[in-house]
């Protein structure tokens, strides 16, 4: 039986990942129990509470009906006990789905679900959709308050479905984290960690673990300042890695830990739109989308930094880009734009405005069009009206058109990317691209 949990925590505490670690504990005594998948949806999603997770775990009973009640009935009890109820926000969803789903129209049930999975990380899907899936496919679901967790918890459980065979990553690319847990006693005081211990672990595994540390802002970004159980979680590609890195970090004792498998760090939520889709543009969806920067970038008010874009050389169509203050030193490279220089942004689209996680700079614009020179007197030559030319005050000579000139730029071409403690936990660190040779043809600048 596969299991997706959602929407148990607020900010105020709690945490999905938490209660999955628990009942996952609990249930071993039940069956043998999987890997949990920790599944990030929608990062634009309003109502989320940080992340968008979900989890989801399998736990294998050999099919005997009572045992899965049993399983049913601690899963419910733990919701129930677990999650913030009195929270506005807090809307549990749990779904039950037999293991063996896949063995009766398998590429059409695989077909329904991946695209509830697509769909809930890069779409805003409704709690009917989610109704419609459970009654198209029989599964078995509980919930409390108006439910909405049932979106994430199917997202989640789907994800496990397709991805069982985790060993192939490229059906879905995925990462891992470690979470350890805070003794329940510590939890809302301030967290005890040694953080020259992190540093030193961080140093001997990345680029295996990322997002643990950010150099360049000089933080340390793998634990939460809420107050929520999470004492920490290391991110990475390797398990080994992972487990090194946890096993030099001194902290204060942890309640327990798990080990989870992720979709986070892979963009999975970015859709790639083609020059002719993009007037169907939508908020609260993000995207992969080529452009040429149409006006020179300027800082506004609290630090942000804003451009816009021409998308389409036809219409003219464009849309405003922002590197926001908390991507610190990434709005040096956006202020080393200029206009005319073709890009590729990576972002998410709100009120039609995309908050860059990356860009490529793809061609720099290296020429300034500047008034012509004299041909006799070397000075610079004067407009002679609108659409008329140049013409030199002194000598009476004319020309056409505005001269080339061809300029020297700071910045360079290739990709960059918003720091670690800016990140989304779904967007991909460059360090990985580099890593996985993906985009070898282009200059890679990890922001590390
Ligand atoms: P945390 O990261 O601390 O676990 P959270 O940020 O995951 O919290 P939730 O409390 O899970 O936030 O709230 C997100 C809610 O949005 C859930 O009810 C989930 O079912 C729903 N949701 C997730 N993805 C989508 C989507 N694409 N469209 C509509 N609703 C979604």
């Amino acid at each position: 039986m596969i299991i997706g949990i959602d929407d148990t925590d607020s900010r105020k505490g709690g945490c999905t990942t938490y209660l999955c670690a628990v009942l996952v504990d609990d249930l071993k005594e039940y069956g043998e129990v999987s890997t949990p998948r920790l599944v990030r949806l929608n990062p634009c999603i309003p109502f989320k509470t940080r992340g968008n997770g979900a989890v989801s775990f399998e736990i294998k009973t050999n099919t005997n009906a009572e045992r899965e009640a049993e399983i049913k009935e601690i899963v419910r009890t733990q919701v129930c006990e677990l999650s913030e109820l009195r929270e506005e926000g807090t809307n549990p969803g749990v779904v039950f789905i037999d293991s063996n789903v896949l063995n009766e129209n398998r590429e059409e049930r695989r077909g329904i679900l991946k695209r509830f999975y697509e769909n809930a990380v890069r779409e805003v899907l409704t709690i009917e959709d989610a109704y419609r899936l459970i009654s198209e496919l029989h599964f078995d679901y509980f919930g409390l308050k108006n439910k909405r967790g049932l979106i994430g918890a199917l997202a989640a459980a789907s994800f496990l479905l397709l991805q069982r065979n985790y060993r192939k990553p490229d059906y879905y690319d995925f990462t891992y984290e470690l979470i350890a847990y805070r003794q329940k006693e510590r939890w809302g005081t301030p967290r005890v960690i040694d953080e020259t211990s992190v540093w030193k672990a961080d140093a001997a595994t990345y680029p295996l673990t990322w997002d643990t540390v950010d150099v360049a802002n000089g933080k340390i970004v793998f634990a939460p300042h809420s107050p929520c159980p999470v004492l920490f979680g290391i991110r990475g590609d390797s398990i080994d890695a992972i487990y090194k890195t946890y096993k030099l970090i001194h902290t204060e004792p942890e309640e327990r830990k798990m080990l989870f498998v992720t979709n986070q760090g892979t963009d999975f939520h970015l859709i790639r739109k083609l020059e002719t889709e993009k007037e169907e543009l939508q908020d609260y969806h993000s995207y992969i989308l080529d452009g040429v920067v149409g006006s020179d970038p300027r800082t506004v008010e609290g630090g942000h930094v804003v451009f816009s874009i021409s998308l389409s050389e036809e219409t003219l169509a464009g849309i405003e880009c922002i590197a926001y203050e908390p991507t610190k030193g990434f709005r040096d490279i956006v202020r080393g734009l200029r206009a005319g220089d073709a890009v590729t942004v990576f972002g998410s689209l709100k009120k039609k405005t995309l908050n860059l996680e990356k860009i490529e700079v793809r061609k720099l614009n290296l020429v300034i069009d500047k008034n012509p020179r004299c041909e006799k007197c070397g000075r610079t030559m004067k407009s002679a009206g609108r659409l008329q030319g140049y013409r030199c005050k002194h000598c009476g000579t004319y020309r056409a058109d505005k001269a080339k000139e061809v300029i020297e730029r700071v910045l360079e071409e290739g990709l960059y990317e918003a720091p670690p403690v800016a990140r989304r936990h779904i967007s991909k660190p460059l360090i990985r691209m580099q890593m996985r040779m993906e985009g070898a043809d282009k200059k890679i600048h990890p922001s590390r």
